[in-house]
Order: C-alpha cells, then structure tokens, then sequence
C-alpha cells in the first residue's frame, strides 16, 4: 500500500534512512573498538532492538524493569537497566527476568544493592538448577555533573562496593556514566568540552576504584550527542545513544560534523481536516496533535524533504488538532486530505503514545509500506 493510502495520524519510519542510521553508528563504534549498547527507551520496538543486534551491538539498554519485559520476550539476552530502582518490588521483577536473560542495573545507595541481593536470593533459591549461578550485573552510577542519580564522590563508589560484596548473587561489573544534559548543546565545540570535562570527571573514579584494588570492566555512558566523542575519551568502553536510530527536532537543531550525522528517519504522518483563509494568510488543521506526538521538546516541525525551508508552521497543538499557517497559501493552497508529514521534537515520548511503526521504504512512485512493528514496550505504568 502507498503511503497515501496509510489512515493518519500514523507513526511512520523511513526503512532506508533508519537502516544507514543504524550501519553508521555501528561501523564508527567498531573502528573506535568501542561496545555499542544501544538505548530502547528511544523506540521501545523489539523489532529495532533486534535489528541493532543483528549489526553487531553487545545488548541494548532499558530505562526501567518493565519495558525490558517485552525485549526478554522478543528473544534480546542481554539488557542493561541504566537506572536506579524504586523498591523491592521491582527488584523481585528484575531477579525473575535474571533467570532467562542477562541483566544489569545501576545502583547509588546501599539499600538498593540489599533489595537486588535479597531477590536474588530468593529467585535463586526456587530456580532450575541450570540457572542458580545466574548472578545479576551491577553498575555503580556516578553523577558526572547532569545532577541527576549517581554518586557524587569516589568514596560513596567504594562504600558500594563493600555493600556488594556482601551478595554473592550480585557481580560488580563497573561505572555508569552518563550526562543527559551536555547531549543538546548546540555548538559541536562546547558540547566537545562538556564531553571532555564529563569524562576526566569519569577517569577520577575508575583510578580511585583501581588504586583500591577494584578493576572497572565496563564504563558505560553517552547518548546520541556525545556518542563521537565518548568513543575517542579513552575512558568509556561502552556508550548508549538511543536517538540516532530515529531522530528528532531537537537533535536535528545540534551543530555537527564529519561522519556523525544521523538522518531524519521518523515522522508522523497526518491530514488536513479543516482550512480557513483569513486575511493573514491560509490556516489548516491536522489531525495529529498532543495524543500522537509529544512537544515537550517544542512543536513538531512540518518536514520539507530536501532541507528547504518550510513554507508550513505549526502553531499549536490541542489533543487531536494540530494548527499550521500556511505562509505563501498562493504557492501552497492545501486542500482537505492533504497530507503533511510532521517530525517530532522528541522521539522518545512520541513512540510512547502509538501503538505499531508503520514502515515503509521508497520506490518509484513514493513510499510504500513495507511492515508494522508493534511498540510492545510502549505505556507501561510500573
Ligand atoms: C536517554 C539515555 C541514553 C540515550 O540518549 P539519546 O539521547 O537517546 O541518545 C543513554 N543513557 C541513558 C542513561 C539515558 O537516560
């Protein structure tokens, strides 16, 4: 089927662009001899997951227990939860998945590494036999200055690792460092000396760990904007960027350079319902709003294939209606039924509010879908 003919508001991807995005990031971390461990919470698609695997990544990194469920499911055998827990609860959750998959998780409190020992014990204690050695992977996570989670000095990383030392069921397997906040500094330079000055901060743990006598096999962190330079600090021997399977507005607005560019691979695809000429100029209203894409990145921008600057603004979004002006209404009359793909802000929450992928590639009369991918990790409450 055409793309023409898809019903809208539709979470559409772009199989020939997301494919490269995916190659790229995949061939320029193995020049660099560095793990890619690409983040889910981007696409939340087991179908994605599976596809970075298939390129060469080590495992894939979850935002929490529960969307790493569907990933456990679809068959992925090593996932990293590159956060902390809120409870024993999930902790239990995350011992019974550690009987079928390879699981991490990082810590930042004591308390934390007792919940994770105590279900790993009991998990351990009704296993199969195959699986009672299973043991569960933890990262202390370091706060390299996004102030988020994470310790805040070497001392507070040695005195978790005497608490681990305590559960044979748990294995140190290094540092999660990772600063969310350095990734959309716009300016290639500036965000190259955050990244710097992140990873020196990073570099101060792991000799303070190794002078106590403790190695750090994995040091693990990065997203899509940091990701090139991460790979040349000398410091990570893993990175996590989500994004650039997808990309978004926010993202696509970063200075960059070189062979670290990532494409357009994502859009929503929506129709005119409703249009009004005014004196100002031509308003039409679409039907893709706040229920199908998130903004709060800011709104999504109407995608010009080519790089042209668009003669389309979106103004405003309410739950089902978005609005744009039309700038040059003579050049660009819309009439119902238009269809205006749209590129979100912020990919991450946008694939949480759908339910599949429509994916679809190019031929000689346009896009045409190819196959549905269901957003298996998307919504889930706990
Ligand atoms: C979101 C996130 C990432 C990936 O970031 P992108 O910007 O999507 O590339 C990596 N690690 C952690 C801990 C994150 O929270």
């Amino acid at each position: 089927m055409p793309l023409s003919q898809v019903d809208t508001p539709a979470l559409i991807l772009e199989l020939d662009a997301f494919e490269r995005n995916l190659d790229r990031m995949q061939s320029l971390t193995r020049a660099a001899r560095i793990a890619l461990r690409p983040h889910a919470k981007a696409h939340k698609t087991p179908a994605i997951a599976l596809a970075q695997l298939q390129r060469g990544a080590v495992g894939i990194c979850c935002q929490k227990v529960s969307e790493a469920l569907p990933f456990v499911q679809a068959g992925v055998r090593d996932i990293h939860i590159s956060n902390e827990i809120a409870g024993p609860a999930k902790a239990r959750m995350l011992a019974a998945m550690a009987q079928h998959a390879r699981l991490s998780v990082c810590v930042d409190h004591p308390a934390q590494v007792q919940w994770l020992g105590d279900a790993m014990k009991n998990a351990r204690s009704g296993a199969k036999p195959e699986n009672a050695s299973r043991r569960l992977g933890v990262l202390i996570e370091i706060d390299i200055g996004q102030q988020r989670c994470g310790v805040d000095s070497p001392d507070g990383a040695l005195g978790l690792l005497d608490a681990l030392a305590r559960h044979p069921s748990l294995h140190f397997q290094g540092l999660q460092a990772y600063h969310g906040g350095l990734q959309h500094i716009r300016s290639r330079t500036q965000r190259r000396d955050a990244a710097q000055r992140a990873a020196a901060r990073t570099s101060t743990y792991v000799d303070a760990l190794e002078n106590a006598g403790q190695a750090c096999p994995t040091v693990t962190g990065g997203g899509t904007g940091s990701v090139e330079f991460d790979c040349e600090s000398g410091v990570y021997t893993e990175v996590q960027p989500g994004s650039y399977a997808l990309m978004d507005g926010d993202y696509g607005r970063n200075e960059t350079e070189g062979p670290w560019r990532f494409e357009q691979s994502l859009f929503i695809a929506s129709a005119v319902m409703s249009t009004r000429q005014g004196e100002a100029g031509c308003r039409v209203v679409v039907d893709a709003g706040l229920k199908s894409i998130a903004v709060d990145s800011g709104l999504p921008r109407v995608w010009q294939p080519g790089g042209e600057p668009s003669p389309f603004d979106y103004t405003a979004a309410n739950d089902e209606h978005g609005i744009v002006q039309v700038l040059d209404a003579a050049r660009w009359p819309l009439e119902l039924e238009t269809r205006l793909l749209l590129v979100p802000s912020h990919c991450d929450p946008t694939l949480n509010l759908h339910d599949q992928i429509v994916c679809v590639r190019a031929q000689e009369a346009g896009w045409h879908v190819e196959c549905l991918w269901p957003v298996s990790a998307r919504g889930l409450s706990r």
